[in-house]
């Protein structure tokens, strides 16, 4: 039986191997290893790669949309738009600036934010707005963005799933006024270690970005502001400079899996991920609904198919959230994909006879499952 892992970063490390030891060794040789060529040359690749004109290289994706919003000036009494369904960095970025979440529920057949039902959560409060591209796919921008404009609210996209994704022909990361990124290793681009940035168009906010990241500071020793410490290491950027090179490509073999499991998967009775035509997503995740996910994901597991759950449980119910005191049925959309959802092992290096162990265990596993 073939054994398919849900993610195999050894594999995707060894691809690249003679690249990536010869970026790590230019590192070690310089004796460089903070704010340095690698960053900076890092910094301008992304942006160009984003149409942006500036990145901001930070410590993790985390960080990114924490310090965007510190940037903004956004705090206690600043209410800030939110996803029900995401993963919890998204909700606690507003929480460690002191703002109010505001959750809106998801487009259930998209999983991203519905745009329609963001109007009704608009406060004279309301300062921003956090689009997630959850799974690698877009969120609807256009609509979020004519809203934010009627309303002047700031949108941040967190882009942590979905680098290289297109919306409308446009890459995500230059949509909304910043976008934030995160490097974490199992991301589409994934550093060795923490990693995290911001792309912007907005060149106050850049710089406001760059000082907040590094002690408040330009110039050594000179401290304008009181910003923090999160910087992007020489190693990570040298790593990912040779990661970015490939990431279309590597974006591309996800895309043509998906392609195999949507055709493949199609009269099993599983809910499949739904793509409108005019986005192209980068599959960070393959995500499948059953109305007996456990069942599936035993069964799946019992034929050496490894799944995972994006995710177990939404932010409004877990214990970092219990001081809220949002109860089941408080976002029932959310609570119901996060009771539903299964992810198939998707990724660059998966081989083509993993995908079809995929297949055929998904195909098998399905019969007799109740239907969503
Ligand atoms: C991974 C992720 C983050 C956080 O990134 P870290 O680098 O782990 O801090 C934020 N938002 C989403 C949607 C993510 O998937």
């Amino acid at each position: 039986m073939t054994t398919v892992p849900f993610l195999n970063l050894r594999d995707a490390y060894l691809e690249l191997k003679s690249e990536i030891d010869a970026a790590v060794a230019r590192v070690t040789d310089s004796g460089w290893f903070l704010m340095g060529e690698e960053l900076s040359a890092f910094e301008h690749e992304f942006a160009s790669y984003t149409g942006t004109q500036h990145c901001i290289g930070v410590g993790n994706g985390l960080d990114a949309l924490r310090i965007c919003l510190t940037a903004k000036g956004i705090g206690p009494g600043d209410e800030v738009i939110v996803p029900s369904n995401t993963y919890i960095a998204t909700w606690l970025a507003v929480s460690q600036v002191g703002a109010t979440l505001v959750p809106v529920e998801p487009d259930e057949r998209t999983y991203n934010i519905d745009p329609y039902k963001i109007e009704a959560a608009i406060t004279p409060r309301t300062k921003a707005m956090i689009p997630v591209h959850l799974y690698g796919q877009p969120a609807d921008m256009d609509p979020i963005m004519l809203i934010a404009q009627q309303h002047n609210l700031f949108v941040l996209e967190d882009a942590a799933q979905a680098q290289g994704a297109k919306y409308r022909g446009r890459p995500v990361g230059g949509l909304g006024d910043a976008a934030a990124w995160s490097f974490y290793p199992g991301k589409n681009l994934g550093a060795f270690g923490d990693g995290g940035a911001i792309t912007t168009n907005d060149h106050q906010l850049a710089e406001r970005l760059r000082l907040l990241r590094n002690y408040g500071s330009a110039v050594k020793y000179v401290h304008e502001i009181q910003g923090g410490n999160s910087r992007l290491d020489e190693l990570q950027a040298a790593v990912l400079r040779v990661k970015l090179r490939h990431l279309d490509d590597w974006n591309r073999r996800r895309q043509q899996i998906a392609q195999r499991y949507l055709g493949e998967l199609q009269d099993v009775g599983l809910g499949l991920p739904f793509v409108p035509d005019d986005i192209e997503s980068v599959w960070h995740l393959f995500v499948v609904r059953s109305g007996d996910r456990d069942t599936l994901q035993a069964r799946l597991a019992a034929s050496k198919v490894q799944t995972l759950i994006h995710y177990p449980t939404p932010p409004h119910l877990q214990g970092a959230y219990r001081e809220l005191c949002w109860e089941r049925g408080r976002f029932p959309i959310a609570e119901r994909i996060h009771d539903e959802v299964l992810s198939l092992p998707i990724g660059p290096q998966l081989g083509s006879n993993q995908v079809q162990a995929v297949i055929d265990a998904t195909r098998q596993s399905s019969s007799k499952l109740i239907q969503v």
